[in-house]
């Protein structure tokens, strides 16, 4: 239906939808085999205190609502099918968040014989957010980097 649309109309229904998708992003968060460290954090940037919903943004359970993914890693072998079955349940267009150094790297749990590696060895990532764990200001951050390049 959309591509019936004259091409101004197009452009503008466009808008509206990046415009949207920029102000209110639907957000998941999965923990893909991490210590909880990184999680805790990812916890405390929705609280009054730090307040990530300030952005528009909404911690929600289902991967067919959301636009972002917010990962911890490092990627276990029990949890790589189930990280690329919840990326591929979301609708495009959708981004990766991945948190935490064992995300980016595989970090402490690097060569670990039930770790398969970073979260990017399985799925794309858009931001990394670096740190043992990351403090709530540097995903805050990473996020707000990611919504400012889809401005763009
Ligand atoms: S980066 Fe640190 S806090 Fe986060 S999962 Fe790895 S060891 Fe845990």
């Amino acid at each position: 239906m959309e591509n019936s649309l004259p091409a101004p109309w197009q452009k503008a229904l466009d808008q509206i939808k990046t415009w949207a998708r920029i102000n209110s992003p639907w957000a998941i968060h999965y923990n893909s085999g991490s210590c909880n460290g990184c999680d805790i954090e990812i916890l405390a940037t929705i609280t009054p205190r730090y307040d990530l919903e300030r952005f528009g943004i909404k911690l929600q359970g289902s991967p067919r609502h959301a636009d972002v993914l917010i990962c911890t890693g490092p990627v276990t072998r029990q949890s790589r099918d189930r990280l690329r079955r919840i990326y591929d349940q979301m609708p495009d267009p959708k981004f990766v968040v991945a948190v935490g150094s064992c995300g980016i790297s595989g970090g402490a749990f690097h060569g670990c014989y039930n770790i398969v590696g970073s979260i990017s060895e399985v799925i794309p990532v858009d931001v990394y957010v670096p740190g043992c764990p990351p403090r709530p200001e540097a995903i805050i951050f990473g996020v707000a980097q990611l919504l400012e390049s889809l401005k763009k």
